[in-house]
C-alpha cells in the first residue's frame, strides 16, 4: 500500500484546471495574488493553442519563443516516440549515445566556423553559466588571471546566478543585486574600446546577445557593432560569448545571428528554438583551442560540471529532426516571408502618437509604446488581456508590444494579427491622443 490516495478526491472530478492548479501551483514571473487567473491549455496544433473552454488562441509569441514549426508537429512527434521506444535516458558522464551524436554533428556543421566541441545541459540559462564558467576556467587552466567579464546594458542572459550577473539591471534581478559578481557594463563600441584598454589583462570574456537583445525590450543592433567587438576580442586576446538562445535557428532571418556580420565566437549558447519548443535543452558550444586547455593529466583541469539530464536522449532527438525539418521546409525563407510581411505592415503604425518606435529583424516585429506613470505604466498588462480577447497571444515586455509567430504561421494568420495589432493601437492612440 502507498499510505496516499492515487485517485483524484471527488470534488476534484469536477473542477477546471484553473481551479485546480490554484490550490497548488506557483507560475513564472507572476505576482499571484494580483494576476489573472491562468487559462487551462489542453491541446496544440500549428500556431493554435485550445482552452478547455473552448477557445482557440494564435500563439504569436511562440510560447515564449520557443517554438518554430508549429504544436505537436506529425514529424517531431514521431521522432521523439521512436527515441522512447529506444532509450529515454541515460547519464553522459563515461556514457554516449546517438541522439547526442547526431545532434552535434548536425550543429557542427551548420553553426559559424570553428565551434566544434558541443556541451549540453538542460536551458538557456544553463548554457550560459556554462560558458561562463569554462570561460573562467580556460584562464586558469591557462595560467592567465583573466576574471571580469564584459556585458551590455539592457543584456539578458537568464534567470540563475552567473546569468543574472551577466544580465543588467532589472526588477527581475533586484533583490538578488548584493549576491551577483562585477561585471563590466558597456553600451557602445567607444565604451568598450575603453573598459577594454583600462583593464586589458582582466577582462576574460565579452557575453552578448547578437543583433537582438530580448528580453532587454527587443532591440535591433547593427551588425557593425558585432564585427567591431570581434575585432576588439582579437585586437586584445578576449574571448567572445555569443548568448544566441534567442536568436538562433532563424529567428533573425539567418540561422545563427552571428552570420549577419560574418563573425565566429569562441562559444555561443543555444536553447529555446534548439529543440523546436518541445523540450528543454542547452547546448554551449566552444572551439577546439577552449576544448584543449582542459586537456591534461592533472584532473584538477578537469570541467567539472554537469547536470543529471545532459544530453537527454529525448530531447537530442527531437532537435535533430527540428533541424530535419528546418531544412526539408526552407524556414530561412518563411522567417524572410514574416519579415516582408512586418516590413509593409509594421513602420506605419509609427505615425500614431502612442507608438515611439518600431524595430522589424527577421521573424521579430516590436513596437514599442510611449509609457509614462500613468495609466500607460500598465499598457502591457492592458494589451495582454486586450488581445486575448481578441484569441490572439501577446505578451508585451512593459511598454514593448512584440510579434515573433512560430515560422510555419499562414500568410492569412499573419494579416490577421496585423490587423488587429493596428485596430488595438489605434483605439489606444484615440485615447491617447485626448490626455
Ligand atoms: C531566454 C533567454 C535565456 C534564458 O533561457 P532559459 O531557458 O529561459 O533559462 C538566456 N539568454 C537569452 C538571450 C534568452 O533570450
Amino acid at each position: 500500500m502507498l499510505g496516499f490516495d492515487l485517485h483524484l478526491k471527488p470534488n476534484t472530478y469536477f473542477m477546471n484546471l484553473t481551479d485546480r492548479d490554484r490550490r497548488h501551483l506557483w507560475h513564472p514571473y507572476t505576482q499571484e495574488k494580483i494576476a489573472p487567473p491562468p487559462i487551462g491549455i489542453v491541446r496544440g496544433r500549428g500556431v493554435w493553442l485550445y482552452t478547455e473552454d473552448g477557445q482557440k488562441i494564435l500563439d504569436a509569441i511562440s510560447s515564449w519563443w520557443v517554438n518554430i514549426h508549429g504544436h505537436a508537429h506529425p514529424f517531431l512527434n514521431q521522432a521523439l516516440a521512436r527515441q522512447a521506444n529506444e532509450l529515454e535516458h541515460t547519464m553522459f558522464a563515461g556514457f554516449t549515445h546517438k541522439p547526442a551524436v547526431e545532434l552535434a554533428e548536425k550543429l557542427v556543421a551548420i553553426l559559424p566556423k570553428g565551434l566544434t566541441r558541443v556541451f549540453y545541459s538542460d536551458n538557456g540559462s544553463t548554457a550560459v553559466e556554462v560558458a561562463l564558467k569554462m570561460v573562467y576556467q580556460f584562464w586558469q587552466n591557462r595560467g592567465e588571471q583573466r576574471k571580469t567579464f564584459v556585458a551590455l546594458e539592457h543584456a539578458y542572459h537568464g534567470d540563475t546566478f552567473g546569468a543574472m550577473s551577466a544580465s543588467d539591471k532589472s526588477a527581475f534581478t533586484k533583490p538578488f543585486v548584493p549576491l551577483l559578481f562585477d561585471i563590466l557594463r558597456a553600451g557602445n563600441i567607444e565604451n568598450t574600446d575603453q573598459i577594454f584598454q583600462e583593464n586589458s589583462k582582466q577582462i576574460a570574456a565579452v557575453i552578448l546577445e547578437p543583433m537582438l537583445q530580448g528580453a532587454g525590450g527587443m532591440i535591433v543592433r547593427e551588425k557593425q557593432f558585432l564585427l567591431d567587438i570581434r575585432k576588439l576580442c582579437n585586437q586584445y586576446n578576449v574571448l567572445l560569448i555569443a548568448d544566441e538562445v534567442l536568436t538562433g535557428f532563424g529567428r533573425t532571418g539567418k540561422m545563427f545571428a552571428c552570420q549577419h556580420a560574418e563573425i565566429s565566437p569562441d562559444i555561443i549558447c543555444l536553447s529555446k528554438a534548439l529543440t523546436a519548443g518541445y523540450l528543454p535543452l542547452g547546448a554551449t558550444v566552444a572551439t577546439e583551442e577552449i576544448y584543449e586547455a582542459f586537456l591534461s593529466d592533472d584532473r584538477m583541469k578537469t570541467f567539472f560540471h554537469g547536470h543529471s539530464f545532459t544530453a537527454n536522449p529525448l530531447s537530442c532527438a527531437v532537435a535533430s529532426a527540428s533541424l530535419e525539418l528546418f531544412e526539408r521546409e526552407n524556414c530561412l525563407e518563411k522567417v524572410a516571408f514574416i519579415n516582408r510581411k512586418f516590413n509593409e505592415r509594421l513602420p506605419q503604425l509609427s505615425n500614431l502618437d502612442c507608438v515611439s518606435d518600431v524595430r522589424i529583424i527577421g521573424a521579430v516585429g516590436a513596437v514599442e509604446i510611449v509609457s509614462d506613470d500613468g495609466y500607460f505604466a500598465d499598457i502591457g498588462q492592458t494589451l495582454y488581456q486586450e488581445f486575448l480577447s481578441r484569441n490572439i497571444l501577446l505578451r508585451p515586455l512593459g511598454n514593448v508590444l512584440y510579434f515573433m509567430p512560430p515560422y510555419v504561421i499562414q500568410e492569412k494568420e499573419i494579416d490577421w494579427v496585423l490587423d488587429e495589432i493596428t485596430e488595438v493601437l489605434e483605439n489606444i492612440n484615440r485615447r491617447f491622443s485626448r490626455k
